[in-house]
């Protein structure tokens, strides 16, 4: 079997050996696959040299100089070590300075000629002179002959100890240059015309060594066009593995649901509210898929809040009349006990039977379940083991939360069911994540809130703020309302530090002694919390102590005021569906965050959108902003292949060129056989994740 030239281990290539290629796998460079991905994280323009007479103070600069002078200087009491390095290059000295690296002085000796670059600092004892502290460095060897350090805009790479800057910038030299050599284009040329890409030769050369036709900024920022080149390639691969799975999808057969709609149409007609036009657009769309003698493979996005439920029940309705068993399954427990008691509202008035099959419940109505006595199964994971089986599962509902990718949808197909599967989440995420995670999906949104809903009002309190916290909570008692107070699961180790809400909920009685005050948390029997929710559903209770058990699902349209201690712990999503709980109902509500301690960078952040932004939508880019892509939604949990060029959040436009193109190409000719060397590309990048086409 011939191999791809991209697969080529670096140590065969000339000039580099086992030794080198030692120090390279610890930067991750084992093939000349990796090496052409292994980006400069900066560039830096050699062809005109900044006079250090004329450097700015306070910016970032590069300067040339020969080394005049070096010491090794202590403070008076030896408590630090300073390397000091006088450079000069005619028109002024700088000073490069390292604290408390004494092995430095190691590096340089007086003569040799160096770059330098580092923000430049004024001199604190005198007041001028130039200085920079901790530059990154570089001696300039006067054998340059093929012009690869200084004249040319230089590529610098991140380095490990044992390998100098210098000399990993020559190995790249080597490496990209063989690469290009042996590299064919494999991208169809309209494709790249139409875009006005590079040919890949270039764009690998450009990318490391620019040739100077592209603004340093450009580089700088990862938006030259050959940055693009590769960040489309990237994406490309991936779009067309999600499109030739969703092809893939389209031949097989499925199930056409063709009942008339007589449950969904007594459902509807028994809804103390009339769906909104999303809804029932969605619906319409849902329907449509389900008549459809092939399988549907769906996501539903909208914000929480905007009315899922519903739109599940008329899937599943429509399933059951049609003769199928349906299941819903969620990530969690305790998200699945929430979702049977809303689900189970609707449908037991409609003569259905619905069963709630989670890990730990005892009851476990497999028998029912696999006569088909069952109509609907509402549970976890655990609806996929063995043992679990029905009579007929035509349709699927994932509620997934982003747990739950491309890769274990597959697998859930690959078990030989063949049913229609339909993606719900609850947390809406960017479009962009969404094509990459869900890119095999069809979609669908919700993107209309049921009417009279006013934004939650969030407001964040230090909690030595308590005082204030509890008169706006006691009036809005006195109003009638009720209250939310949730504390974050925690862990024995943490008891001591924390609030918890089985310590807490006799401080609340105490401070609101007139008030009926309830606890709910993970540790209790499920009938017992059922009976709490409903007791307070019935206004029995006014203030639920609780912790996050009740994240999702819960519906109590009078609870106007959702407290939140530790705020600081939660994830924005987390947040987010929280405060869903409130701003059900016809009144003013609020979401107040307890905050403790001093606060991270990121928890600062995470509590700021909380208080600016209302829209489910915007908060998820703001946490995409915040934690980047891969951490967000898991990309690595879902076990996609990694993009090392092309960025979800900045390339927007790319992606969605690349979509456009990638299936088109494989609508055209499934197993793209006009285009071999493209088709061994895409399965390269998809390798060990997924088999993308039927026979390879
Ligand atoms: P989510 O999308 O977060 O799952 P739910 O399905 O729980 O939202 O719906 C939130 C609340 O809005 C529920 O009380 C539900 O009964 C109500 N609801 C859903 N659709 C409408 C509508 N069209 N008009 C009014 N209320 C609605
Ligand atoms: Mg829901």
């Amino acid at each position: 079997m011939s191999r791809d030239i991209q697969d080529y281990p670096v140590q065969y290539v000339k000039g580099i050996g086992p030794k080198r290629a030692k120090l390279l796998a610890r930067l991750g460079i084992n093939t000349l696959s990796d090496a052409i991905f292994y980006l400069p994280f900066r560039y830096e323009d050699r062809r005109i040299t900044q006079k250090i007479a004329d450097v700015r103070y306070n910016t970032f600069q590069a300067v040339t100089g020969r080394v005049i002078a070096s010491e090794l200087k202590e403070t008076p009491r030896g408590k630090m070590k300073i390397y000091e390095l006088v450079i000069t290059d005619g028109s002024a000295v700088l000073t490069g300075k390292w604290f408390n690296q004494p092995y430095m002085k190691k590096v340089f000796k007086v003569g040799d000629r160096v770059v330098l670059s580092g923000t430049v600092k004024r001199n604190s004892y005198w007041g001028v002179g130039y200085e920079m502290h901790s530059p990154e460095y570089e001696i300039i060897e006067d054998n340059d002959t093929e012009n690869i350090h200084s004249s040319r805009i230089v590529p610098i790479y991140r380095c490990i100890s044992g390998l100098s800057t210098r000399t990993l910038r020559s190995i790249m030299y080597n490496l990209v240059n063989f690469a290009s050599q042996q590299l064919q284009e494999y991208m169809p040329e309209d494709i790249l015309r139409r875009y006005n890409l590079p040919d890949i030769r270039e764009a690998v050369l450009n990318v490391h060594f620019p040739n100077g036709d592209v603004e340093v900024e450009l580089l700088n920022r990862g938006d030259s066009p050959y940055h693009h080149r590769l960040a489309f390639d990237e994406l490309f691969f991936l779009q067309a593995g999600l499109a030739a799975l969703k092809k893939k999808m389209t031949r097989e057969k499925g199930i056409s649901f063709d009942a008339g709609g007589t449950l969904i149409r007594e459902l509807l007609q028994d809804l103390p509210f009339t769906l909104t036009d999303a809804q029932k657009r969605v619906i319409e769309e849902i329907l449509s898929d389900m008549r459809r003698p092939y399988p549907m493979n769906r996501l539903l996005q909208g914000d929480v809040g905007s009315g899922k439920t519903i739109v599940a029940v008329v899937a599943m309705l429509q399933a059951v009349e049609s003769g199928f068993q349906t299941a819903i399954m969620a990530p969690t427990e305790i998200l699945a006990e929430q979702h049977y008691l809303n689900i189970h509202s609707f449908i037991e008035s409609l003569g259905l039977r619905c069963e709630l099959l989670t890990g730990s419940r005892k009851e476990r109505p497999l028998d029912e379940i696999a006569s088909g006595k069952v109509d609907i199964v509402i549970g976890t994971h655990a609806l996929l083991q063995e043992g679990v089986e029905f009579k007929n599962l035509g349709l699927i509902i994932i509620d997934e939360q982003h747990r739950f990718g491309v890769l274990q949808r597959a697998a859930l197909r690959k078990k030989g069911m063949n049913p229609d599967v339909l993606v719900m989440t609850a947390t809406p995420i960017p479009r962009t994540l969404s094509l990459t995670l869900y890119g095999d999906l069809d979609y669908s949104v919700i993107d209309e809130m049921p009417p009279n809903r006013r934004p939650v009002v969030t407001k964040l309190f230090r909690h030595n703020q308590r005082e204030l916290l509890y008169k706006i909570i006691r009036s809005e008692l006195k109003k009638g309302r009720q209250v939310y107070i949730v504390y974050p699961t925690i862990e024995e180790s943490e008891k001591l530090r924390l609030r918890s809400a089985v310590s807490e909920k006799e401080e609340i009685e105490k401070i609101f002694p007139e008030f009926r005050v309830g606890l709910i948390h993970g540790r209790m029997k499920p009938s017992e919390r059922d009976d709490t929710m409903r007791a307070f559903k019935a206004k029995e209770i006014d203030i639920l102590v609780c912790t996050t058990v009740i994240e999702v699902g819960v519906d109590v349209p009078n609870a106007s005021v959702m407290v939140i201690e530790h705020a600081e712990r939660f994830g924005l999503a987390q947040l987010h569906q929280l405060r869903g709980r409130v701003g059900r109902g016809p009144y003013q509500s609020y979401c107040f965050l307890v905050a403790y301690g001093r606060l991270t960078e990121e928890a600062r952040k995470r509590l700021e959108v909380m208080v600016k932004y209302n829209d489910g939508f915007r908060i998820a880019e703001e946490d995409f902003r915040i934690r980047g892509p891969g951490e967000l939604f898991g990309t690595r949990q879902s076990g996609m292949p990694d993009l090392r060029v092309a960025d979800l959040l900045r390339h927007t436009k790319i992606l969605s060129m690349a979509r456009q193109e990638a299936f088109r190409i494989v609508d055209e000719d499934e197993q793209i056989k006009r285009w071999p060397a493209l088709k061994r590309m895409i399965e390269r990048f998809w390798r060990g994740k997924i088999e993308i086409f039927r026979t390879s």
